[in-house]
């Protein structure tokens, strides 16, 4: 017996689905010498304007890696609620716990694809393995008759950045294989850019025209071709869905200058110390830094153990109203040093807060001083801050 897949997957997600679970219930980290606040009406508007931006195309959204390091249990619900229903994880793992933050008709996406012997999970509970190569669709194909219904998929097409998907051969070999749509519903055709945050990169083009050689193989199936940087492409790059991750997460997407990400996060460290120093002394791991004159400085308890990048050591800084405060010496796993400079006095005590990323410095500037991306500073976040949510929305529509 056939039966269709939305049913099949609607009545498997509702046995998963726990709707009490999506209150949003955030481990209390007493004595946290690290918080990250998390502005939910923000993250909603970016995927809003994002959504906007592309229509009539929709806009999915990427919550792989903790959705970018936030908690995707927090942001996927906010998305969600903010008209969101589609949603890409890497990891079957991830889809997991994922699934029960999110309503029964939302589709999630694995990237990775099928790891092998998997197939019974993604079936059971409708994730969609984005296929990535010809024995993955085997797989997947065999799995099908077994289970009598069939399978949803999706099918990333490498149109040139030499990472994940069929090559233009591949999928010839495919779209003439028989069976293929009979035991398979395709519900997505994709490829990904590898320059799509440079506007110029001709690359672009050039990867548009190879997706579109291998999407017209498989003609009615919805098109997926652009990330954030895409969608600040012209609109021949949206076609049908985009997967928006930096942007939603105030990154910045794209080297259009017009183009101003809202920020989501705000991070703060704690000071756990004052000092005075009049004589000469090394500072940290290393001693890398030695004062000279008379300074004041704060240890403040956020280190490389919670993702605050080692090679901010003796280039970075923390900002405390318009003041910028470098960070001496090296960055240890749970500290780090930094000079309060001409801070008055008592401005400063210990128990105080100071902005890591926020108003002063956004996590591109962070990226920037630490020679990374914005997207590596926001997926090291750690376990360790405490995060604070600011405003948002149940998934019913209520305020919290
Ligand atoms: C991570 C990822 C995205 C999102 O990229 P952003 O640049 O963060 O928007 C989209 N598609 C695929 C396949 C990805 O791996």
């Amino acid at each position: 017996m056939i039966v269709s897949h939305k049913a099949a997957q609607a009545a498997a997600r509702s046995a998963h689905a726990r709707p009490e679970s999506r209150a949003q219930q955030l481990p209390d980290l007493p004595g946290a010498s690290g918080r990250l606040f998390i502005d939910l009406d923000a993250l909603r508007g970016n995927y809003r304007k994002l959504a906007d931006r592309v229509a009539p195309a929709i806009c999915g959204a990427v919550v792989k890696s903790e959705g970018y390091g936030l908690g995707a249990a927090i942001v996927a619900p906010q998305l969600e609620a903010a008209g969101c229903r589609d949603f890409f994880v890497t990891h079957l793992s991830e889809a997991l716990a994922l699934q029960e933050h999110l309503d029964p008709a939302s589709r999630i996406f694995v990237l990775n694809g099928l790891v092998f012997g998997t197939e019974h999970i993604f079936a059971e509970r409708g994730f969609i393995p984005v296929l990535n190569s010809l024995v993955q669709v085997e797989k997947w194909l065999a799995h099908a008759p077994a289970r009598g219904a069939r399978l949803p998929a999706a099918l990333q097409f490498d149109t040139g950045m030499t990472r994940l998907g069929l090559s233009i051969d591949d999928a010839r070999t495919l779209a003439e294989l028989p069976g293929l749509t009979r035991w398979l519903d395709i519900q997505l055709v994709l490829s990904h850019l590898a320059c799509a945050d440079v506007s110029g990169d001709p690359t672009n083009q050039q990867q548009a025209a190879r997706f579109a050689e291998a999407a017209r193989l498989f003609p009615g199936v919805p098109r997926s071709l652009a990330n954030s940087g895409g969608i600040f492409l012209d609109k021949g790059f949206h076609h049908d869905l985009v997967r928006a991750g930096i942007a939603l997460y105030g990154g910045v997407a794209t080297d259009m200058p017009e183009v101003e990400p809202t920020p989501v996060i705000r991070l703060q460290a704690r000071i756990l110390q004052v000092r005075s120093v009049s004589e000469p002394v090394g500072v940290g791991y290393g001693l890398t830094h030695r004062t000279t004159g008379p300074v004041r400085l704060a240890t403040l308890g956020v280190g490389y153990g919670d993702g605050w990048p080692r090679a901010l050591s003796n280039r970075g800084a923390a900002w405390s109203g318009g003041h910028r405060l470098p960070i001496v010496g090296r960055v240890s796993m749970d500290s780090m040093t930094v000079d309060l400079g001409d801070l008055p006095p008592g401005r400063l005590a210990e128990g105080d807060w100071v902005d890591l990323i926020g108003p002063a410095q956004s996590i591109d500037d962070v990226a920037r001083d630490a020679g990374t991306i914005s997207y590596e500073i926001l997926t090291q976040l750690g376990a360790r801050y405490q995060r604070v949510l600011i405003g948002g929305q149940t998934a019913q529509g209520e305020r919290q």
